[in-house]
């Protein structure tokens, strides 16, 4: 089993002033993921520590982050998107476990991570599994939901557990590789507005 590892993370907020660029998320690929995020406690750290202990194949994706600010502008989403699926193809992963924050958007593009789903989804085809890393103010779509075997998100306010989220999501993933668990995912939009920390 190959599992691919990937994370593209931003909390974007259209009302800054400040626009995204492409050398704002500062992505690595390939063997640079790893070794940027081994030992770290970060979800793609908790992924690092949960498939290296269950002696799994981990193939290093991406790794790209960025501080909040506005909108990805389309020349870098289109540059990074690219790149993710470059690289994600040459994986030929059995699974893909993603970390992504869940309300990141680019010109163009209200949902990055419906987006980045939909490329992952086409790449490993409608059967491998994908398990979702979320902040857990993230703003979950339809999409979304359609794509990923399963979503996980953090639970403190600070958000102090994203390694230990990133180690939730791959231990579900290898329940799921080994046919231990077949989640099943529902939605549904509740119309209230809550503030973040709720
Ligand atoms: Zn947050």
């Amino acid at each position: 089993m190959n599992i691919a590892i990937a994370s593209i993370l931003q909390e974007s907020n259209t009302f800054s002033p400040v626009m995204t660029h492409y050398e704002d998320f500062s992505p690595v690929f390939g063997q640079q993921a790893f070794t940027r995020h081994k030992g770290k406690l970060t979800e793609m750290g908790g992924f690092i520590n949960v498939l290296e202990k269950a002696g799994t194949a981990i193939v290093p994706v991406c790794a790209a982050w960025a501080i909040t600010a506005n909108r990805l502008d389309r020349a870098g989403y289109e540059q990074l998107v690219k790149a993710f699926e470059h690289h994600l193809r040459r994986a030929k992963p059995d699974a893909l476990l993603l970390a992504m924050h869940g309300a990141q958007t680019a010109a163009g593009e209200d949902d990055v991570e419906g987006a980045v789903l939909q490329i992952a989804r086409e790449v490993l085809g409608p059967d491998k599994p994908i398990v979702l890393t979320l902040d857990l103010h993230a703003n979950i779509t339809r999409r979304m939901v359609a794509l990923a075997a399963a979503m996980v998100g953090y639970h403190t306010y600070p958000h102090i557990d994203m390694f230990e989220v990133g180690q939730k999501a791959a231990r579900l993933m290898l329940r799921i590789l080994r046919g231990e668990v077949r989640p099943r995912m529902a939605y549904r939009k509740l119309p209230l507005i809550i503030q973040a920390e709720n």
